[in-house]
């Protein structure tokens, strides 16, 4: 398995081969600024105590305070953190948010932990990082395996050591405590404007659409898209992959999974195994599930002309090029599921001003923004000559870079 931070360091060599930036910025890219590493003692539910490790890695602020999510998951890895940091740091840029880049997470299975030793543990990770965080400083959100609720903890306990209200200091929140509408839906509907304006580029007509992943993101995105008139021809979660050639009915889809807690039987669909969704008949297939779902052993069983990565990290690097070889146009992460870090900061704007925007208005910001992203990203692409997520790296390294030197940062 490719160790994720050395994939990031690798693509900003390529990035660096397209734009020769100077040399003395170039190498401070290829690093965070900073890696938090700390113990969380956790008093677990029978009485003993575990020691739960947590990171944060905060990698470029030039453009703004660092921004990024917390992730619980066993796989966690300093590296991973450092790597995800770093894209974080070229996805906001890409949608010119005044942010930079950050990520943190926990190695635990928090499926593993009672309500109770959850809560502990989110409340133990914000007290080790509250010397390090803040809304003008870094500002953590929700990623894989946390939530709102999550986030709620998190808050609470920063407000409670600090003495102050600053709800700015975490996104993803519940409306309640300074959230934001369209939050929820964000990261969908951003990739939607993306897919738009990809049909738009290349005229695509009664576009059939495969998605892997069936959760937040895959499953808002489904339905957007249906609701548009996109042909959604095959959705697959961990268990099966559920298939009609002239389109699934994604309301019943999301009733038929809330029911009985799979996609296997739904009436008029055909079911195959998981992994089937990458090689069906499909004009754009979106993978929305896991890292590195589409590698070199699986890669020549894709058949759709366009990938959206609503996923971070999908496609791997070795996939990747041959895809580009073969004239498949691979929509970057960093531009296609950028819409929840927008909103993410349209949250904080608003915890800042202390007043909170309709759903509408959030909406026509967003569009504005995710379809400007695509344009620009286009240029770029058109201009060196190469693949999207080049064009996407170059447009967001060139920005941070520009930040850096404006700073005397050389
Ligand atoms: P989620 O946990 O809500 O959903 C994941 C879905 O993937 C589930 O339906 C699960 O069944 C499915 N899945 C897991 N393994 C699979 C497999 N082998 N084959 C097919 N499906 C499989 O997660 P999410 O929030 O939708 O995030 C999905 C991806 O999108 C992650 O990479 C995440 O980092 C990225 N992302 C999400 C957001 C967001 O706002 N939700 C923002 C940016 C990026």
């Amino acid at each position: 398995m490719n160790n994720p931070f050395e994939s990031a360091q690798n693509q900003l060599r390529e990035v660096q081969a397209i734009l020769k930036l100077d040399e003395n910025i170039f190498a401070q890219l290829m690093h965070p600024k900073r890696v938090i590493e700390v113990s969380l003692p956790i008093k677990m539910d029978d009485g003993t105590v575990k020691v739960f490790t947590g990171y944060r890695a905060q990698y470029n602020d030039a453009r703004g305070p660092f921004k990024g999510g917390i992730r619980f998951h066993p796989g966690v890895t300093a590296d991973e953190v450092k790597a995800l940091s770093a894209w974080m740091t070229w996805k906001t840029a890409v949608v010119k948010i005044p942010l930079g880049g950050g990520k943190g997470g926990v190695i635990v299975d928090p499926k593993k932990l009672s309500d109770r030793e959850l809560e502990s543990l989110s409340r133990a990770y914000a007290r080790a990082l509250t010397p390090f965080i803040g809304p003008l400083v870094d500002i953590p959100a929700p990623d894989v395996s946390t939530d709102p609720r999550i986030m709620a903890w998190m808050l609470d306990e920063y407000e409670e050591i600090t003495g102050k209200k600053m709800p700015g200091v975490i996104t993803g929140k519940p409306l309640s405590l300074g959230g934001s509408l369209v939050r929820d839906y964000a990261t969908a509907q951003g990739a939607f404007y993306v897919i738009d304006e990809l049909s738009k580029k290349y005229h695509l007509k009664d576009t059939r659409v495969a998605i892997q992943g069936f959760g937040n993101g895959g499953s808002f995105l489904a339905k957007i898209l249906s609701q548009a008139g996109y042909r959604i021809v095959a959705i697959a979660d961990s268990k099966s992959t559920i298939y009609r050639e002239s389109g699934l009915d994604v309301d019943e889809l999301i009733l038929h999974k809330q029911t009985t807690g799979t996609l296997k039987n739904c009436v008029g669909c055909e079911s195959m195994p998981s992994a089937a969704v990458l090689s069906v008949p499909t004009d754009i297939l979106v993978p929305a599930a896991l890292e590195n779902a589409i590698h070199d052993g699986n890669k020549e069983e894709i058949k759709a002309k366009y990938i959206v990565e609503l996923a971070n990290g999908p496609v791997a690097p070795e996939a990747d090029k041959w895809l580009f070889e073969k004239g498949v146009s691979v929509i970057p992460d960093i531009l296609a599921n950028a819409g929840g870090v927008t909103v993410s900061y349209y949250e904080q704007v608003q915890n800042a001003a202390n007043y909170y925007w309709e759903e509408a208005e959030i909406l026509s910001l967003l569009e504005k923004t995710m379809r400007t992203a695509f344009q620009k990203v286009l240029e770029e692409k058109e201009k060196y000559n190469t693949s999207y997520r080049m064009g996407a790296y170059a447009l967001a390294v060139q920005r941070v870079a520009e930040a850096m030197k404006n700073r005397g940062r050389i």
